[in-house]
């Protein structure tokens, strides 16, 4: 079904957007109604969760599989590449610029107190290694153990190679692979369509659970750092992504945002990019009309790279732990924030309180203590949905631009 074909005589109760929001707002209600029961839900949304975790390694592959070798022009897939590449540093320096402005108006670190014998949690450390080692880690030593762990950058690069050589060769083997690839790509995607159906369900139990765990109090004490986090975050959603969207993409931001709504609410919920990545792709290509090889290349990667969300967040709560411990750190300083938080961002997985703990670079880079980590874990649940749902925007942005961009269409679909 594409964005608003047969919606007019649907009743608004059955149209996806709608359900996930209403699933959205009685989550919320629920959960401050009835705690103890909303604690026992949230084995529903586990359920839900596991169920999308099953399909990401599948579709992942099937998909990139699909879509590249059905590219034989290589400068096709040069240009792609390029297009994505620019999009992601754009739009996460522009997510990272917005918060270093906010941090620097609204000053949220100076009323707070380090934790008092708070603690990091066990084992907090970021995955260590530079760059050669970013690079290593790119390929696969084994495709199925890379693919069994869920990690999800080899497994692209894996599909990549090879789709790239399928597209080269024409033999009848190749010619069935091509075949078996696409029968396998449309049972996943049934499978997906069949997850999504079920997502408000889903997301009412995880919020309903969230809203049940956390307590207000937490919320008052760190007021101001949430709400830099949370205007900065807000701001990059509504007004820096549509603005890219709609001039660099060509799309109406508000029937994209409606398109794309079923996955948003999911990664709001979720706390997790690579966990709504199915639910991403169903949007992009389904309900927003985006060629299958755009949304295959720029969201897979984009849910592991591409988090602008993260970005400004790292920004915030670095420069608010300065401001804690009465540290100033000049234009040359934050200079290397915004790069660290950028590779922060990078180097982040698409998994819960991942930019927390990515934290720790940041603040390495100028020195600060990251100690002051634990005065705002506090509240960072809510903040990670936040910056989830605004990672997942990003990419469907991305999808749009890189796709007008890269000018890559799919034959027979329709693009608004
Ligand atoms: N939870 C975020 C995501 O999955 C990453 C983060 O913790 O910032 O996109």
């Amino acid at each position: 079904m594409l964005l608003g074909m047969g919606n007019q005589k649907k009743a608004f109760y059955t149209q996806l957007h709608w359900q996930v929001l209403g699933a959205l707002i009685l989550g919320i209600l629920l959960g401050l109604a009835a705690p103890g029961f909303s604690i026992r839900l949230g084995f529903l949304g586990d359920l839900f969760l596991r169920g999308l975790k099953m399909i990401i390694i599948p579709l992942i592959f099937l998909s990139l599989v699909d879509g590249v070798s059905g590219v034989r022009d290589a400068g096709k897939l040069g240009r792609l590449g390029l297009s994505t590449l620019i999009y992601y540093t754009l739009s996460t320096t522009l997510a990272i610029i917005t918060g270093l402005i906010i941090v620097n108006l609204i000053h949220p670190g100076v009323g707070l107190r380090l934790a008092e014998g708070a603690s990091l949690p066990e084992g907090f450390a970021p995955a260590g290694g530079g760059l050669g080692d970013f690079l290593l880690r790119l390929l696969p030593e084994n495709f199925f153990h890379a693919a069994a762990e869920g990690a999800v950058l080899p497994v692209i690069s894996f599909a990549l190679l090879f789709g790239i050589f399928l597209s080269r060769m024409d033999s009848e083997g190749s010619r069935s692979v091509e075949r078996c690839v696409k029968g396998a790509l449309e049972v996943i995607q049934a499978l997906t369509l069949a997850m999504i159906r079920l997502a408000p369900v889903g997301i009412l139990a995880l919020l309903a659970r969230v809203v049940a765990e956390s307590g207000l109090t937490v919320f008052r004490e760190l007021a101001l750092y949430f709400l830099a986090v949370g205007l900065g975050l807000l701001f990059h959603f509504f007004i820096s992504l549509p603005l890219l969207l709609r001039f660099f993409g060509g799309r109406s931001p508000l029937s994209y945002l409606r398109a794309a709504a079923p996955a948003l609410v999911t990664a709001f919920s979720t706390a997790s990019s690579s966990a709504t990545l199915p639910l991403t792709m169903e949007c992009a290509e389904e309900r927003a009309g985006m060629p299958s090889l755009v949304s295959s290349f720029v969201l897979p990667l984009g849910a592991t790279v591409n988090m602008d969300g993260t970005a400004l967040y790292e920004a915030v709560a670095a420069l608010a732990i300065a401001q804690m411990y009465g540290v100033y750190l000049d234009p040359a300083q934050q200079a290397v924030v915004l790069l660290t938080a950028l590779l922060a961002s990078v180097g982040a997985a698409g998994i819960p309180m991942a930019g927390l703990v990515m934290l720790v670079v940041v603040l390495q880079a100028v020195g600060l203590p990251i100690e002051g980590i634990a005065t705002i874990i506090a509240v960072d649940r809510v903040l990670d949905m936040m910056r989830t749902a605004t990672n997942v925007w990003s990419d469907l942005v991305g999808t749009a631009v890189v796709t007008k961009w890269s000018g890559v269409s799919d034959a027979g679909k329709e693009c608004s």
